[in-house]
């Protein structure tokens, strides 16, 4: 009662509990306390801290059995002030709402420090992709693309692959975009095949991404990469393409692992061998010639560099005091929790924040993007050196930010961008 009179006075009325998840409370509180360092005017905290639009999905896929099976999928677009919105879609049992509404915003700030042209935006499925066929997973992701019509475009939202989705899925969703509007829309996703208007490099990007931040990191902090010990979890998409480029420019990738377990060898892993032998037993289990340990253990091993490139949430107030290293480079989005993070600090272990670290997958996907609506290509080499300059450039930002706020990396980083958001909002005013 007392809340409707409240209500009526004109009092501010809180929002409902719709983005609830523990995710989402980690961009919060990263976002509140970005905001108090920068002194942000309450109408930017308003504007931003929740997302703008936010689609939810409940659609039927038919089995091979011809069982019908009911899922729900999601869309969430943070803010629509910077021009088109981005980000990729995941398949997972755990997507949810509050989780897509998260990365969501992670997005937002990712694509302003790296000056992309570009709100965030994240969506999934809320399924398990392991237990589909090749042809359920078509039809689930045809009627999802479908399903996202009203809200996505080419100079609306633009999806791209993330956990449990690759080219495959990227080829479907454009192939169905493109049925429905009659003709080919290559620009509707990024990280599609080449073939069908991808971009070279973008499958490696993030990875490589991952390294040309730590490069640039490693040489501010005086650490000689080519003498670091580096443990990786995660070997998908990130993680393998991360530990692949570590191992040929001389570092010592000590540990790696997956969902099934982790590896370890102190004198370092023949990466290319790790990569042959997933390739062929699709996992890390039985992998020769290696101590193996449980799939969270390799953060805990014994070395300079530690990269979370599987999932949220894995260094936590748990494992944090037990870290053996000298910088955390976030891979993953979300790897590292608040309380864990304060742990960190008090220990002196360096954090290369998510939305710096792994930011090489959303500008080569800009890159795509550009290239798709130039009907133009660029060559690798042309990629590469743009993408380690950009990240480059961005982590200047973020150290300028961190010197000038006397703050972290991780609240310099969204400081810049939300500095700029802010700024952008501002200028945009309000409509009406
Ligand atoms: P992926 O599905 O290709 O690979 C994930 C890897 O993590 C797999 O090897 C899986 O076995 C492993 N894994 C899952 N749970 C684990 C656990 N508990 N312990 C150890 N390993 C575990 O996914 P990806 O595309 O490599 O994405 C990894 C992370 O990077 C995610 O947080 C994603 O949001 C983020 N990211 C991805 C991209 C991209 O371009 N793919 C871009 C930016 C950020």
């Amino acid at each position: 009662m007392a809340t409707d009179v409240q209500a009526q006075e004109g009092d501010q009325v809180g929002p409902g509990d719709e983005w609830g998840s523990e995710l989402y409370r980690i961009a919060s509180n990263q976002f509140d306390r970005a905001g108090a360092l920068l002194e942000l005017e309450p109408e930017f905290v308003t504007r931003l801290s929740q997302p703008r639009r936010a689609l939810v999905v409940n659609f039927p896929v038919r089995r091979d059995s011809g069982e019908v099976l009911g899922l729900t999928g999601y869309r969430v677009q943070h803010t629509l002030t910077m021009g088109p919105t981005k980000g990729g879609f995941r398949y997972g049992a755990d997507v949810s709402l509050g989780e897509c509404a998260a990365l969501a915003m992670w997005m937002t700030w990712k694509c302003a420090l790296l000056g992309l042209p570009y709100g965030g935006a994240k969506g999934g499925v809320r399924c398990t992709p392991s237990t589909l066929s090749a042809g359920e997973l078509e039809r689930l992701t045809r009627r999802y693309a479908a399903e996202l019509i009203p809200v996505i475009g080419p100079d609306r939202d633009i999806p791209a692959p993330d956990m449990g989705t690759g080219e495959r899925e990227m080829a479907w969703f454009m192939d169905t975009y493109s049925q429905m509007m009659g003709h080919s829309v290559f620009e509707i996703v990024t990280g599609k095949p080449v073939v069908l208007g991808g971009t070279t490099g973008r499958r490696e990007a993030t990875g490589l991404g991952v390294v040309y931040v730590t490069e640039a990191v490693c040489e501010r902090i005086g650490l000689d990469i080519r003498e670091a010990r580096v443990a990786i979890q995660g070997f998908g998409n990130v993680g393998a393409v991360a530990a692949a480029e570590l191992y040929a420019i001389g570092a010592r990738v000590v540990a790696v692992s997956d969902a099934t377990g982790g590896i370890v060898d102190q004198d370092g892993l023949d990466i290319p061998a790790v990569a042959r032998w997933v390739a062929d037993h699709g996992t890390l289990v039985g992998y020769p010639e290696a101590e193996h340990v449980g799939p969270a253990d390799v953060l805990e091993v014994p070395c300079e560099i530690v990269i979370p490139a599987a999932r949220e949430q894995q260094v936590t107030v748990e494992n944090a005091p037990r870290l053996r290293c000298e910088l955390v480079v976030e891979a993953a989005n979300g790897p590292t929790t608040p309380e864990a993070e304060t742990i960190l600090r008090e220990r002196g272990i360096l954090v290369v924040p998510d939305v710096l670290a792994n930011a090489g997958g959303v500008t080569v996907s800009y890159f795509e993007w550009v290239q798709d609506h130039q009907r133009y290509t660029w060559d690798e080499l042309d990629i590469q050196e743009r993408l380690r300059r950009q990240l480059r450039a961005a982590f200047g930002r973020v150290t300028d930010a961190a010197d000038r706020l006397a703050c972290d990396w991780r609240l310099a980083a969204l400081s810049v961008a939300i500095e700029r958001v802010a700024l952008a909002a501002q200028m945009r005013g309000i409509y009406p």
